[in-house]
């Protein structure tokens, strides 16, 4: 879908963080079987896990850059160098890393790249290759109407005019939503893979938990460690098996919700570890124990959910811990 957008650009798959804690071997596998040829990590460590997974053909850049003790590892797993900073082209061309790689500016992120002022010198900065790609990162594309996207694109604009006919990236998931100046030859969708940012993307992964047990609370009864919620009139209550310690997030106690038979539970009393409980006025009669409620998916949708517990999709999907039980589609 991300590739119908623009044509003429590819989208490639950003996998880092174990694929936005979706399970980095499985994801990469299907993407790549899906027709994806290149990804994106954050750690070399992470782009030998997405190479055994995806095989030889395809690409594997790793964003943070390389670290002297990875050097072996971008040989012997085949992955690409993005280079950030005047140390890590150092770094590069003195460990004679004998792989492609990626040189990334800043134009206007201030997190991590090279300086555009920095471009021209760097075309003849004494490489064997020149990069196989040019890259930069936008700071607010998620506001279309932003000024900075345009100043950002001039910017981008600007270093490409040092690099010609090198493949250049410039949009993230948000990005990829701006419009074609914005695709150049490579988009990098992440969150927009697995559901999240919006524009009517389709959810990338249900996540629902079992319910344990089905009871009644009492009016003026109270809910949870701490009695954060007080039973107003009698309730029927379900507590599932899920908690913080899956990585579904504490600070959406009293907030957040799961979802039976279409109908919205909200969650009552504090996420423990393990556990959640959930008012289920709306659904009288029709929970039983070993239902499965969903808290995230179509009908609970990632970035609502997140709002819930005061911070974004992101957070919240990366944070999914390894006691989650993932089961893949295809
Ligand atoms: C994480 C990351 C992405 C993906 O961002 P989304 O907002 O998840 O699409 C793209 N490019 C870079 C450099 C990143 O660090």
């Amino acid at each position: 879908m991300l590739n119908a957008l623009h044509a003429g650009a590819e989208a490639s798959a950003v996998v880092k963080a174990n694929a936005y804690g979706h399970g980095a071997a499985e994801v990469s596998k299907a993407l790549s079987k899906a027709g994806c040829t290149t990804f994106f990590v954050a750690y070399a460590g992470e782009g030998v896990i997405v190479r055994d997974a995806v095989g030889l053909e395809a690409r594997i850049f790793v964003l943070n850059g390389p670290r002297t003790e990875d050097l072996p590892l971008y040989e012997s797993s085949a992955l690409c160098g993005v280079l950030n900073t005047a140390a890590q082209v150092e770094l590069w061309f003195k460990g004679r890393v004998k792989r492609p790689f990626a040189l990334k500016f800043d134009t206007g992120m201030n997190r991590l790249g090279l300086p555009t002022s920095e471009a021209g010198a760097l075309t003849d900065a004494g490489t064997d290759l020149p990069p196989a790609l040019v890259m930069s990162h936008l700071a607010y594309a998620d506001d279309a109407d932003n000024p900075m996207n345009s100043r950002q694109l001039e910017a981008f604009r600007g270093v490409l005019t040092c690099f010609p006919g090198v493949l250049a990236s410039l949009s993230n998931s948000a990005g990829c939503f701006l419009g074609p100046d914005f695709a150049f030859d490579l988009t990098r969708p992440g969150i927009a893979l697995y559901g999240g940012g919006g524009h009517g993307v389709q959810p990338g992964i249900t996540l629902t938990a079992e319910i344990l047990s089905v009871h009644d609370g009492r009016a003026g009864e109270t809910v949870g460690y701490g009695a954060t919620h007080q039973l107003t009139e009698d309730t029927p209550l379900a507590t599932v098996a899920l908690g913080y310690g899956d990585g579904f997030l504490r600070s959406g106690s009293n907030a957040g919700f799961g979802v039976l038979k279409g109908a919205r539970c909200p969650i009552v009393g504090r996420i423990s570890m393990d556990l959640i409980t959930l008012d289920m006025s709306a659904v009288v009669g029709k929970a039983q124990a070993g239902d499965h409620v969903e808290f995230l998916g179509a009908a609970a949708p990632l970035d609502e959910q997140a709002a819930q517990a005061g911070t974004i999709g992101y957070e919240l999907v990366t944070g999914l811990g390894p006691r989650v039980e993932r089961t893949y589609e295809r």
